[in-house]
């Protein structure tokens, strides 16, 4: 039996994940699978009767969509038909918004003249383009499928196109980058143009490749003093080209933020369709199985397809405001956030604070909490540390 998708305030923004890949990169922790022939349209298919059965009859709580994000995974694996189909299905059961934005992440080995013109026809106009870098020794190193030739090509294809609305994904602590390589990375990067920069530090996951890799275990231990580096002149240059800090990692001109990025962060709701996928309904959030096998087989018997659901206690909800405010350049009223969850501001953390600020690692001038661009790259330690104890 599915439970309708009921949420506390209207929920605009529709996450669909496509977890095919070409090849699977040694750092990635997503939940994706090697494309093979054949596997899309049975997914394609549980997606929409996935979006079908949480629906239901209701429309409490649903206003047209405004934000659809294909994420992945490498959605740009799908065929402009398949996409086309995906689209109307979705678009049939839940209608848009006039102005909605649909991104798609699309990988550079698949970016063409005749491919992008195949997605903005089927609706998509919005496009996210995982660059990582432009050296093809780097490349290498993520076992990307792409080299430097076909990033430079996307790029191009994407302005020959005249698009404005697009994104370029760039990783810095790749391992044995050296500050000069990253900063030719950041100049190409920067003079392609684009209106909207993510900038991501290499993680190393555990069950990944990587993890299990002692070399890249031993560059990640001992290169965060060079990452600091790599990400202070990357939050220098962008905003030298007009490009805003609007997050931790996301950069972007007036107009070109991402709408689903702002709804997560905002705590809107959101609904989320395949495997893996996370929805929040303004109360609680929940999770789908990553099996693409147990998650077809659930949609197929009619079940939800669920991993995991939580109802997050006060303390929680207080944690993950904080988190949230805390990731954004313009940080929060910390007197108002006590307030509103019922928290006092002992001595020990008003030590805790000034001890922060000293360190430049945030700007605290009360009520008014924000991290510098030092301790962006800290956010999670610093949440933790202001956190109130259980
Ligand atoms: S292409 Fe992206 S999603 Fe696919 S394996 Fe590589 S990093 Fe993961």
């Amino acid at each position: 039996m599915f439970p309708a998708f009921l949420t506390s305030s209207p929920c605009t923004s529709l996450y669909v994940h496509i977890p095919f890949c070409r090849k699977i990169c040694p750092f990635c922790s997503f939940v994706v699978r090697r494309d093979r022939a054949g596997a899309h349209m049975e997914y394609l298919e549980a997606l929409l009767d996935e979006l079908e059965f949480s629906l239901g009859d209701s429309t409490h709580g649903r206003s047209s969509l405004d934000s659809v994000y294909f994420g992945g995974g490498t959605p740009s694996r799908l065929t402009v038909e398949e996409l086309k189909l995906l689209l109307k299905g979705i678009h049939k059961r839940w209608p848009f918004d006039p102005e909605v934005e649909i991104t798609m992440e699309c990988n550079p080995e698949d970016v063409n003249q005749e491919s992008i013109k195949g997605w903005l026809h089927s609706g998509i106009n919005r496009f996210s383009l995982g660059g990582q870098s432009f050296q093809d020794l780097l490349l290498k190193k993520l076992g990307r499928v792409h080299n430097a030739e076909q990033l430079r090509s996307a790029i191009s294809c994407f302005q020959k196109e005249k698009l404005e609305n697009w994104n370029l994904d760039l990783m810095f602590g790749i391992p044995g980058q050296t500050l000069s390589e990253f900063n030719l990375d950041l100049d190409e990067a920067l003079n392609s143009d684009p209106n909207h920069l993510s900038l991501y530090g290499l993680e190393v996951h555990p069950g990944t490749p990587y993890f299990h890799d002692s070399e890249v275990r031993k560059w990640k231990e001992r290169a965060s003093e060079l990452e600091q580096q790599f990400y202070l002149k990357a939050v220098e240059c962008t905003a030298s080209k007009g490009l805003q800090q609007y997050e931790i990692s996301n950069f972007a001109r007036t107009g070109f933020q991402s709408r689903s990025n702002l709804r997560v962060w905002d705590g809107s709701p959101y609904l989320g369709l395949g495997c893996g996928a996370h929805s929040f309904d303004g109360v609680q959030r929940w999770g789908n199985l990553k099996s693409m096998r147990r998650y077809l087989e659930k949609i197929r018997q009619k079940e939800v397809p669920r991993d995991f659901t939580e109802r997050p206690n006060l303390r929680q909800r207080a944690g993950e405001t904080l988190m949230l405010a805390l990731r954004r350049p313009e940080g929060l009223d910390f007197q108002a956030w006590q307030n509103r969850f019922g928290l006092t501001c002992n001595s020990v953390k008003k030590f805790q604070l000034e001890t922060l600020a000293e360190k430049k690692l945030i700007s605290w001038e009360p009520p008014n909490l924000r991290l510098t661009s030092k301790g962006m790259l800290l956010a999670d330690a610093i949440t933790s540390e202001l956190m109130p104890e259980p």
